[in-house]
């Protein structure tokens, strides 16, 4: 039976048009993936108003080096971008529109490799929105199997990892770039 990394490397080299093709990407060693107590501090200072909203979030994510040391411990990291037109910077229906699409692409990724749960780990940008109304912290998440956290939200410092890549973090004036990560 083929790995998820496979199936996943399968899955790249045959993108369908209707979703965003990746921009830039790198393999890189886990270990090397920039963690920072700073970027939780970034979410408890709920500039992006998810702080303790939903389970894909802090506090309810979990502990960041906890995180930390659970991922830093996959054998290999890929890190892709998408980048997106935007009209101006002041475009925030584009910005939404580009996360959708990111995000279409993340979810793509997600169901060919959903039987393989465990074997990978998925990290995408953003707060979950699969529920209208979040369970946290009353009850379990609906979707574990779905719910993918983002990368800050695990503590990642996403500029510097870019860095750590050669990716670039900023694609040029009116543009939008979104992040995600694959552990295997
Ligand atoms: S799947 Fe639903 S319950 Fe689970 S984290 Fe996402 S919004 Fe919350």
């Amino acid at each position: 039976m083929a790995t998820a990394k496979e199936i996943f490397m399968e899955l790249l080299s045959a993108l369908p048009e209707d979703v965003p093709h990746i921009h830039e990407s790198a393999w890189i060693d886990p270990k090397t993936v920039p963690f920072s107590a700073d970027v939780r501090q970034m979410c408890a200072d709920n500039r992006c108003g998810k702080y303790g909203s939903c389970w894909t979030c802090p506090p309810g994510c979990g502990d960041w080096e906890m995180l930390r040391d659970k991922y830093q411990a996959y054998k290999e990291a890929f890190v892709f971008t998408t980048c997106h037109e935007l009209e101006d910077s002041f475009d925030f229906e584009g910005m939404q529109e580009a996360g959708a699409a990111h995000k279409r692409l993340d979810d793509l990724i997600a169901d060919k490799l959903g039987a393989f749960v465990g074997q990978y780990v998925h990290l995408g940008a953003g707060a979950c929105g699969i529920c209208a109304t979040c369970t946290y912290p009353d009850a379990p998440c609906r979707f574990p199997e779905k719910a993918r956290q983002s990368m800050e939200a695990c503590g990642i410092n996403v500029v510097n990892l870019s860095r750590e890549c050669g990716i670039k973090y900023i694609n040029g004036a009116d543009t939008v770039t979104y992040f995600s990560m694959l552990l295997f």
